[in-house]
């Protein structure tokens, strides 16, 4: 048996219920649609509950297509129109669109910087984004290279980028002042530590998923989420019928 510490987010462990204040929730993933598989739910039940999401998109999205007659500068917008679409969905405040070309992430300075920009203008209590350490899933899914790059780079703008007056001082002549980030949920981990009940949410979720047409084509993703989050509910202590897992990291900043 692991030791892995079985943190459950409960409703006293979600943000807002354990504080009137509602908090400022964080989203970064690279493509569009990778939130809404990996978080989605979660995303929802923290919107639903008073607390305030803003998801940040680094691609454009606009390598996600096979089909001959689609060009990106088409393919870019159209998946834009359908992330804001995803995003009523969830009732995430806000979507922001850094636009890189879809394929080409990696971990340069200028991408750090660009994301400490973004952290310290939005000021989140809470950071969700992907997990860096991810290569592959089983022995089917080889982890795109967008993924793992988006991440490293979120996670170390996050620390200590973000909070520290030092670092990039030319966003201090923006007028950025340094913004610690205490919580921050890695999703769809390599080891998960944190499950949250998405049971009242997973429709959203579904539904938005669904809103990015281009990308579900004919497939319905109905089941295969159902069965994935099944899979976390039954971690979940006590178990539920859905959840998403997470590693919750708590900072000192
Ligand atoms: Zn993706």
């Amino acid at each position: 048996m692991s030791e892995v510490e079985h943190i459950v987010a409960e409703p006293g462990d979600v943000p807002g219920d354990e504080n009137p204040v509602s908090k400022r929730v964080l989203a970064i993933f690279p493509h569009p649609d990778d939130a809404e598989f990996s978080c989605g739910g979660t995303m929802a039940r923290w919107a639903r509950e008073g607390n305030e999401v803003t998801l940040c998109l680094v691609t454009d999205g606009a390598s996600g297509s096979d089909d001959p007659a689609m060009t990106p500068a088409l393919l870019a917008e159209t998946r834009e129109r359908e992330q804001r679409e995803a995003a009523r969905i969830l009732g995430i405040s806000d979507v922001l669109f850094l636009r890189k070309r879809d394929g080409t992430i990696e971990h340069t300075m200028e991408l750090r910087r660009e994301l400490t920009r973004v952290m310290r203008r939005v000021r989140p209590d809470i950071l969700i984004c992907g997990d860096p350490s991810v290569f592959w899933h089983g022995n089917e899914y080889i982890n795109h290279p967008d993924h793992r790059a988006t991440a490293d780079a979120v996670l170390a703008a996050a620390f200590p980028s973000s909070g520290n007056r030092l670092y990039f001082p030319e966003l201090l002549v923006e007028g950025l002042e340094p913004w610690k980030i205490k919580d921050i949920y890695v999703a769809s981990p390599a080891v998960a530590d944190t499950w949250v009940d998405i049971t009242s949410t997973i429709g959203l979720k579904i539904d938005a998923l669904k809103a990015h047409a281009s990308q579900m084509g004919d497939w319905d993703p109905t089941e295969t989420i159902q069965e994935w989050a099944r899979g976390d509910g039954e971690k979940h202590d006590p178990p539920v019928e859905f959840a998403e897992d997470f590693r919750h990291f708590t900072t000192s900043g």
